[in-house]
């Protein structure tokens, strides 16, 4: 378990594409606990990718509070409804803006153990997923921005 350093607006690594991880071992596991650790420094972190930690594998976690969710190689498989929300990243900590979200998501993934899993998010749980699942491709939140908030 370790903290890791986390990356920052303008480091080429946030718009990378993140490799799908094809064995779920130990190093796997190990990871995810750093990344929750790395996560639980920052005042206002509910979740994080592996690469706001600077390694291009498909893993997240989140904590919003109510119990740890580790995903590897999550995919979103459905999305229903809209929602506008105020939304913001770890790694732009100067950012925040008004988005555009699905309302309630569906996503497919591994387990830390590499079990196939199903889960559903809404409002909320349903924007972290699709903001943490787009950071794996590279991509971040701005995109979604219709209106930058102070
Ligand atoms: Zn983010």
């Amino acid at each position: 378990m370790a903290v890791r350093q986390l990356r920052y607006e303008g480091d080429e690594i946030l718009r990378k594409k993140c490799k799908e991880v094809t064995v779920v071992d130990d190093k796997i596991r190990e990871l995810l606990d750093d990344m929750l650790d790395t996560l639980h420094t920052m005042p206002n972190g509910a979740a994080i990718a592996a690469c706001q930690v600077g390694v291009l594998k498909r893993l997240v976690v989140i904590d919003m509070g109510n119990g740890v969710i580790k995903l590897v190689n999550p995919k979103i498989t459905g999305t229903s409804g809209v929602q506008e929300s105020i939304e913001g990243c770890l790694s732009f900590p100067d950012k925040a803006g008004i988005t555009v979200r699905p309302k309630k998501v569906t996503v497919q993934a591994q387990n830390e153990f590499g079990e196939e899993i199903l889960l559903e998010g809404e409002d909320l749980m349903a924007k972290c997923l699709c903001h943490e699942i787009e950071h794996l491709d590279g991509r971040v939140f701005l995109e979604h921005v219709i209106s930058f908030v102070d």
